[in-house]
């Protein structure tokens, strides 16, 4: 979601006349947008403004934009104090208050209101920052932007703000303008992508909006992430399994494989259910990839309920698993109530076990890709200098070949399998 509210920037301030440095350090805007989902990545953010630091010294004139969940949609006060240095603080997916203090500092405030239209920020068209200009394959379509559902640990809710989705026209739009710039792939976001439209009684749910999507000439692939369990439906599959624009890959986390863990992290379903949920969605959609999310070491997780996630994962063996360890989120319900009693080490050692179980799981999986000639969209290349793809299940495929592959989608024949990646060549 930051890169597509990033671009939506870069977009934005293209379109007042500014362009790309590559470098920080010969920028005379720097935009720095940030994660915080878990405190490595406040860090990491915390760390990088810290460097920026000097180079405002240097020139006065510098403006910093701090943007994302790092400001959240109330947090500008002590964020001001502890980093003086800043210009301008930005909430997640919103470029006005950087386009307004640019307007204002030329004395060209008076443009706001037709620039944030002419701009059509956050709808409509959306046309492609220079450095992707012609080469962007996939890009990311926000489609429900904010989350209202409160899961226990997540700090996301209170720094991007209720639940609201974009309006289907205005995704369409967006999806047509990517199309006309070459975009061959979009993948539809939302914090809870599968509750697009309950918000608004005249729109359409997910499956509705992928459908609409479908029409739209060009795109090729429409993929979606990410979904909760509660909230897939079996229109939602059935579209997947019956429009061949729709990919099959579906994301659902379960952060968890214990009844009890599940319940502390307000997540609204148990371990069967999950599980029945994977046999439908592998049941309506052959061939189908399953990717989830799995948080260890959530405040009281014992060795028996962290075990339920071990066989959770060993019974299921879904192709992706994003694991992490939980980072207590200040304001949140378990940094307030539950406390963060698992051990770092113990955290790790369960990290680590996930980890080796998943790695022996998607050996396995890929490995049943060997020789199978299947189609791949090229996004790019590697830096070995490979063409880069990814197969319909979005695994990660290379193949060497002098042809310019870029936004070709082509069969290849698949000749080596590992758990990271696959290689390929044309096929004949
Ligand atoms: N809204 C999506 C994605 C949220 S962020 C969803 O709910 O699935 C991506 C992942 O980060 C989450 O799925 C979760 O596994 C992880 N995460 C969120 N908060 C966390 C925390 N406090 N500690 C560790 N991991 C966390």
């Amino acid at each position: 979601m930051n890169v597509a509210d990033s671009m939506r920037v870069a977009s934005a301030l293209e379109k007042m006349g500014y362009h790309d440095t590559g470098k920080a350090n010969d920028a005379d805007v720097i935009i720095l947008n940030t994660c915080v989902v878990r405190q490595s990545a406040e860090d990491k953010a915390v760390g990088r403004l810290s460097s920026l630091r000097p180079l405002k010294d240097e020139n006065p004139n510098l403006i910093i934009n701090l943007m994302g969940c790092m400001v959240g949609i109330k947090n500008t006060d002590v964020l001001q104090k502890r980093f003086p240095y800043v210009d301008v603080f930005s909430p997640p997916s919103d470029p006005e208050p950087l386009v307004k203090h640019l307007l204002e500092k030329e004395g060209r405030l008076h443009e706001l209101d037709e620039t944030l239209t002419r701009f059509a920020i956050m709808d409509g068209d959306l046309v492609l920052p220079d450095a992707v200009q012609d080469n962007l394959v996939s890009s990311f379509v926000s489609v429900v932007l904010g989350c209202s559902h409160a899961c226990t640990y997540c700090i996301i809710p209170y720094r991007r703000g209720v639940e609201k989705s974009r309006p289907p026209q205005d995704i369409m739009q967006e999806a047509q303008s990517l199309a006309r710039q070459g975009v061959k792939e979009i993948t539809l976001l939302g914090q809870i992508v599968d509750r697009y439209g309950k918000d608004d009684p005249d729109y359409p749910t997910l499956g509705g909006l992928i459908r609409r999507l479908h029409t739209v000439e060009g795109i090729e692939r429409i993929r979606f992430l990410t979904s909760h369990p509660n909230y897939m439906t079996t229109e939602l599959l059935d579209t997947v399994a019956n429009y061949p624009k729709a990919m099959p890959h579906i994301e659902v986390p379960i952060q968890a494989g214990n009844d009890q863990v599940l319940e502390n992290m307000r997540r609204g379903y148990t371990n069967t259910q999950y599980r029945e949920l994977v046999a439908q969605i592998r049941e309506r959609i052959p061939g189908v990839s399953i990717a989830t999310d799995i948080i260890v070491g959530f405040p009281g997780e014992t060795e028996t309920q962290y075990q339920d996630t071990y066989d959770l994962l060993a019974d299921l063996k879904l192709d992706v698993a994003h694991l992490a360890r939980y980072s207590p989120r200040e304001g949140t319900v378990s940094a307030r109530r539950m406390p963060d009693d698992v051990p770092d080490e113990e955290k790790w050692r369960r990290f680590r076990a996930l980890e080796e179980l998943q790695t022996e799981i998607v050996t396995q999986i890929h490995a049943g890709y060997l020789d199978k000639t299947i189609p791949v969209l090229f996004e790019g290349k590697s830096k070995k200098g490979r063409w880069r793809g990814r197969t319909e299940t979005n695994k990660l495929v290379f193949v060497e070949s002098d042809q310019d592959l870029l936004g070709k989608l082509l069969p290849v024949q698949v000749y080596w399998t590992g758990p990271w990646t696959m290689l390929a060549k044309i096929s004949a």
